[in-house]
């Protein structure tokens, strides 16, 4: 098995699967509780928060645990608005998650005012075209540290010494970018990060918002008193301590051998093909391909049935038959879109991964589409 899809979702580390087993099993109590066990529980989460926090440059009492990526995204987003009390104007980037982008438009449902910044061919943000949108009434700024489609990194520091000048939050989904290159949130002045565990080893349904503690921030759920009341509900402690543990295991920065080997495979076999964002600097693990005349849609599951998988675009998208909005506002056309393969690597994968894959569609394209 060649698994090629740790953009949407990677293998856990066994390490991870044994201590979220131990903690299910020896630390069940509420870190809420007032007797000794409940303390040890707690005392367990404030260390998962400590090596979290250190792991990017933060303190422990600005990282909010959450459900995941999807929740951190949508309380930075709704968090900083609804605590925004003039200001009625946000920027977000063109190519970011939906997770980002639904929860904008719901906004502009509740009379917030929204802009998109559009991105460059090799899909980066312009500071001088962010520079240029913003408003005397801009309450926020949300741009991703890297695209989950294509990898491409954003200019972060750039765009960051724009809005702290103007003293406009700056949150970035980072849930693509952590665990796989450092990232300091002192030094790119960010005001808020999402991270999601799943991404890097660890556990589905949990991860963080990182909320720099200047930042006001109204919470999306109500009820005790966990997390400072930012995110009220008991703490799934084996997911975090799962969480911790992928963090400490995470390579950072992430190996890019098997991603480039394959990348100059499929560039040498098929010299029209067309690595998206290549332009720009990208993350290690991520490769964004389109291969005219090779329908991705017929591919993959060629690749499947021989046990090598890939995707197309981000696994939450991949029901839709509208072309990839990433690639859309990079400037690819349907056609191009429907020809792109994203394969991304991770702790699993070994060299030969990328000799197989490219033989593979190699296989593939001789017999169904050239025949
Ligand atoms: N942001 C990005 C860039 C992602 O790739 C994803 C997951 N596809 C999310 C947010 C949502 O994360 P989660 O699956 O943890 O909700």
């Amino acid at each position: 098995m060649v698994y090629l899809d740790y953009a949407a979702t990677s293998p856990v580390f066994p390490d991870v699967l044994d201590v979220m087993d131990a903690v299910s099993r020896d630390f069940y109590a509420n870190p809420s509780s007032i007797y000794s066990i409940g303390y040890s529980a707690k005392k367990l989460l404030h260390e998962c928060r400590k090596t979290i926090a250190t792991s990017m440059h933060s303190e422990s009492d600005e990282i909010v645990f959450t459900s995941g990526g999807t929740e951190g995204n949508n309380l930075a987003l709704f968090g900083v608005l609804r605590a925004s009390r003039q200001k009625k104007h946000f920027i977000v980037g063109s190519t970011e998650h939906h997770s980002v982008l639904a929860a904008a438009q719901a906004l502009t449902r509740e009379g917030f005012s929204l802009s998109i910044l559009p991105c460059s061919s090799d899909g980066r943000y312009s500071a001088e075209a962010l520079a240029r949108m913003i408003r005397p009434d801009t309450a926020l700024v949300c741009l991703q540290i890297a695209n989950n489609e294509t990898g491409v990194l954003q200019p972060i520091d750039e765009i960051s010494a724009i809005t702290r000048e103007k003293r406009i939050p700056l949150h970035c989904d980072a849930v693509a970018a952590y665990g796989h290159i450092p990232l300091d949130v002192r030094a790119l002045k960010i005001d808020l990060l999402t991270a999601s565990a799943h991404k890097m080893g660890g556990p589905k349904g949990v991860g963080f918002l990182y909320v720099r503690n200047e930042i006001s921030l109204s919470p999306l759920f109500f009820g005790g008193s966990q997390e400072r009341g930012l995110r009220p509900g008991t703490e799934n402690l084996p997911a975090i301590a799962g969480f911790q543990k992928a963090v400490e295991l995470s390579a950072v920065p992430a190996s890019s051998l098997v991603r480039d080997r394959l990348e100059q495979l499929l560039t040498h076999h098929h010299p029209g093909a067309i690595v998206n964002g290549a332009g720009a600097s990208r993350l290690p693990h991520i490769l964004n391909i389109t291969i005219p005349d090779v329908p991705a849609e017929q591919l993959l599951p060629l690749l499947s049935a021989k046990g090598i998988y890939a995707s197309a675009r981000a696994a939450c998208a991949s029901g839709e038959r509208i072309p990839s909005h990433v690639l859309t506002a990079m400037g690819l056309s349907a056609t191009e879109s429907a020809e792109t393969l994203r394969f991304s690597t991770g702790f699993g994968n070994k060299l030969s991964d990328a000799d197989e894959t490219s033989n593979a569609i190699d296989f593939a394209i001789l017999n169904r589409f050239c025949t």
